[in-house]
Parts: C-alpha cells; sequence; structure tokens
C-alpha cells in the first residue's frame, strides 16, 4: 500500500481545522473536556458488550489504563486549534493504529466505536442550545476531526497489518521449507519418478486402476500437503495444482479411453510431457522465491531472525488464550561482550556468539524458540511453562553459559556470563508489553552486578 506522509496528513488536519473559527472549535474542546469521562465510560460499556471486543479488553492493566487514555486521546483530538503543530497529533493516531494492529482489534469494531462516540458527542452538542448556525459548524468540526483521525489510525492500522501477514507467510514458508536446497532437489526427482513410471507402465500396456496418479505420487503428496500450504496464495502452486487434477482427471483417462488409436496417444504423451515441463517451472520458481528466506535464520548464529518474533509471539498468545497456558520470555544478555571483541578481536567475539546461541538453544526444549535480537542479545520464548519454572530454566541457561569454556581465535579460551530478565506472559494482549517487561528485568540485573536472573514480577511498581 503507498504511504501517506505524515507532513501531508498534518497539513490536511491543518487545513481541516483552519475553515472554523477559534471560537467555535474552543467550545467544542470545553465540552469534551467537562464530558471526557462519561463519553470514555459509555464508549467501554457499548465495547464490552459486544464478545470479540470483551476477549481483548478484559485483561486487568487494559481496563485500568484505557479509561484514562481514551480521555486523554478526546482531549488531544479536540483541542487542535489551526496554529498548533499538528505532527505530534498524528503521530499519536499512527501509534494507536499501530497498537491494534499488533493487539489484532478488527478495524471495523474501532470504527464502531468512533461511530459510537460521534453519536455521544453529537447528543451533547444538541443539549447545548448553540444557535442553528454554530449548531451545524460544531457538528460538522466534531464529525470531521473524528473521521480524520480515523483515516490515520487506519492507514497506520492496515499497514502494519500488511506487515505482519508478509511475515507470517515468511515464517509459514520457512517452518516447514527447513532445507531448501534439499526440498528442492528431492522434489525435482520426485516429480522426473512419477513420469518415468508413467512413461514405463504407458509402454508396458498398464490400463485403467494401475496407472500412476499424480496425486498420489510421491511428488503429489508432498506438494498438496506442505508445498501448498507452504507456497499458499501464489500463482505458482494454484497452477500446480490445477496441473496435478488436470493430468489425473482428464489427460489419464483420455489417454486410456485412446486404446488403438496410436496417434492420438502419442498426442497425449506428448502433453502429459508439457505438463511435467511446466509443473518442473513452477516448482523451480517458488523455490527460488523460497531461498530469499534463508535470511529467517541469522546468518552468523543460525537463530531466528527478530522479523519472526512479531508472528511467533502472535502465535503464542493466541495458543495462551485458548490453552489458559502461560508462556515465558526470556532477554539473554552477554555480559561485557565489548571487552571480548576489544582483548580478543571481533573473529573471536563472533565465535563466542555462535557457541553461546547453541548453548541456548540445545538448553531448550523443542517446543521453545531462540531469536538474535542482534549483537550480543537473545530473545527466548518458552512455550507452555510458568513464571518459577521460566526462573529454573534461566537458571540453568546462565549456570551452562557460566560453565562453559569458550574457544576463541587461536586456540584461547575464555570464560564469560549472561544477565537474564524473565517475565511471564499475563493476559495482557500487546506482545511489546511482554517484551519491555523482559528487558526491564534483564537491565534490573545488569544493575544489581550482572550474571543473574531477574524476573518482572519481582520489581517494583
Ligand atoms: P553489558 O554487560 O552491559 O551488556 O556490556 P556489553 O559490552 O556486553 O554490551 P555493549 O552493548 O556495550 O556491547 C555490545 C558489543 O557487541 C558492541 C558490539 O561491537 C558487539 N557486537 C555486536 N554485534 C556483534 C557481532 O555480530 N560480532 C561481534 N564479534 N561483536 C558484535
Ligand atoms: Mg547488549
Ligand atoms: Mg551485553
Amino acid at each position: 500500500m503507498p504511504s501517506v506522509s505524515p507532513e501531508v496528513q498534518a497539513r490536511e488536519w491543518h487545513s481541516m481545522v483552519a475553515q472554523f473559527p477559534d471560537a467555535l472549535t474552543h467550545a467544542l474542546k470545553g465540552l469534551v473536556e467537562t464530558h471526557k469521562a462519561t463519553l470514555a465510560a459509555r464508549f467501554y460499556e457499548q465495547m464490552l458488550a459486544d464478545p470479540n471486543a470483551s476477549l481483548i479488553l478484559s485483561h486487568e492493566d487494559v481496563k485500568s489504563r484505557l479509561g484514562s487514555s481514551m480521555q486523554a486521546w478526546l482531549v488531544k483530538v479536540y483541542s487542535a486549534r489551526a496554529g498548533d503543530d499538528f505532527l505530534p497529533l498524528v503521530a499519536l493516531q499512527k501509534q494507536v493504529g499501530e497498537v491494534h494492529a499488533r493487539i489484532d482489534v478488527p478495524l471495523h469494531l474501532v470504527l464502531g466505536g468512533a461511530r459510537y462516540l460521534k453519536k455521544q458527542l453529537y447528543q451533547l452538542i444538541a443539549e447545548q442550545g448553540w444557535a442553528a448556525q454554530e449548531h451545524a459548524q460544531i457538528l460538522r468540526l466534531a464529525s470531521e476531526t473524528m473521521d480524520l483521525a480515523m483515516e490515520i489510525m487506519s492507514h497506520a492500522y492496515s499497514r502494519s497489518h500488511d506487515r505482519n501477514s508478509r511475515n507470517e507467510e515468511g515464517y509459514r514458508l520457512f517452518s516447514v521449507l527447513q532445507n531448501i536446497t534439499t526440498e528442492r532437489e528431492r522434489q525435482r526427482g520426485a516429480l522426473l519418478d512419477w513420469e518415468n513410471s508413467l512413461m514405463f507402465d504407458l509402454a508396458m500396456g498398464a490400463s485403467g486402476a494401475n496407472l500412476p496418479r499424480l496425486a498420489a505420487a510421491d511428488f503429489g503428496l508432498w506438494f498438496r500437503h506442505k508445498g501448498a500450504y507452504a507456497f499458499q496464495n501464489t500463482r505458482e502452486s494454484e497452477q500446480i495444482l490445477a496441473i496435478i487434477r488436470h493430468v489425473d482427471d482428464e489427460l489419464l483417462p483420455r489417454f486410456l479411453a485412446a486404446a488403438g488409436d496410436e496417434a492420438a496417444r502419442m498426442s497425449l504423451l506428448r502433453e502429459i510431457r508439457d505438463r511435467t515441463k511446466s509443473l518442473m517451472f513452477n516448482l523451480d520458481s517458488l523455490f527460488n522465491s523460497a531461498n530469499e528466506l534463508e535470511s529467517g535464520r541469522d546468518v552468523l548464529t543460525r537463530m531466528l531472525n527478530r522479523k519472526f518474533l512479531p508472528v511467533v509471539i502472535g502465535n503464542e498468545i493466541a495458543i495462551a488464550q485458548k490453552t489458559g497456558q502461560r508462556f515465558s520470555v526470556l532477554s539473554v544478555d552477554i555480559d561485557h561482550f565489548k571487552s571480548i571483541n576489544d582483548r580478543f578481536g571481533h573473529d573471536a567475539g563472533d565465535l563466542v556468539l555462535q557457541q553461546a546461541a547453541e548453548i541456548l538453544s540445545s538448553h531448550s526444549r523443542a517446543g521453545d524458540y531462540v531469536f538474535r535480537m542482534g549483537g550480543e542479545e537473545f530473545l527466548m520464548i518458552l512455550v507452555d511453562i510458568n513464571n518459577a519454572n521460566a526462573l529454573k530454566v534461566a537458571e540453568k541457561l546462565r549456570h551452562k553459559i557460566g560453565a562453559e569454556t569458550f574457544n576463541l581465535t587461536e586456540g584461547r579460551k575464555h570464560r564469560l556470563t549472561v544477565s537474564i530478565g524473565v517475565a511471564t506472559y499475563s493476559g495482557h494482549p500487546d506482545y511489546q508489553h511482554l517484551l519491555r517487561q523482559a528487558d526491564q528485568a534483564m537491565y534490573q540485573a545488569k544493575q544489581g552486578g550482572r550474571d543473574r536472573v531477574v524476573s518482572y514480577d519481582t520489581l517494583d511498581g
């Protein structure tokens, strides 16, 4: 989606507000300020009546904070005056839109909420007994302001959503096709095997049910179950599926029906061969695009790239909401890593990073995830685990790393320690919230002297 710059949005907001006299914007601001608490309260009553919305809004944190941030939002949006700087106001709408996308609030709920707020505002305005012309203008100002805020919010929302779904697609591919090069060769081979055995059977005069159907051959099985899933929503994938059906349901039966007609059979054989070529072509093109996904893993440590973090953590939140199970996040940072680079060189530092990553991943369970966040920072997601057990795992990892002798360049050895922050999912729908908690805990571990594990739950305030 093409983007609209904040400057353009700010100019639009400015020219919208500039249509109205200052006295009018002032009057509306006063009205909103006086009634902000009631407006916000009614808004949430209305929202909580919707079962989809109440799932998102039910978390205690959300409940306690949203009321006041909704009030603050209303006042900010309706305080804009022609002389103001509109960029911060635009940035605020953008930020709200991004949070909505992150926690997957359906857009129609947001828009429905805005419509409801407008209705409340209209009612308040009607009660003021303004003269007809003023009344009409204030209604327009109230409405255009809300619409503009929603427009900017939705724009940010859909951009963010697009980005998320691209990552999601990337991750799906990546998880199904662990090793793209081998898989490609294996599937090319499987397709040729099918073609060879078909040609052989046809040459030997096999008939009817004995012919190897493409859908049931190794290639067909793989593609229909795994390939089509990994490459879904691509033109190539649709074509491969269509060709499989065409070969099995049309060409093979026609070949059998043409018994005795050698010319017809020859032309059908050529057609089958052409279809196989086309399958191969489409398959190559899919695998070529998948090659780009090698970047799904960090090149140095082979841990997951942080771009998949939103997808993975979003999945875990969805699972937790369904099953009621907790999961935990570990923010792991190597202590005084810079001094390793400084003393032994960058290559030695790289070796240490590889070994540390290896320890983290080999001492976690199959369902867990290790991301390299950048530099010497890793993030682990431990699935189906409560805070107490996550702390135990973190302690175990800290000990493992502390006990390891790391190999540096030129046969040198080194010891090191890590600081780990632990946070456990508590129902808050925004994953950034959880990541911030883990980071805060890690920061406290550093403050407390490093080489330790701190749980967010034990922090003050
Ligand atoms: P602290 O205990 O506070 O975490 O100190 P620190 O030295 O570990 O942390 P700091 O963030 O000051 O330094 C991190 C260093 O990691 C700085 C950077 O040069 C180095 N680094 C980042 N990425 C890589 C990498 O890929 N390879 C190597 N060898 N070094 C890296
Ligand atoms: Mg660091
Ligand atoms: Mg560090």
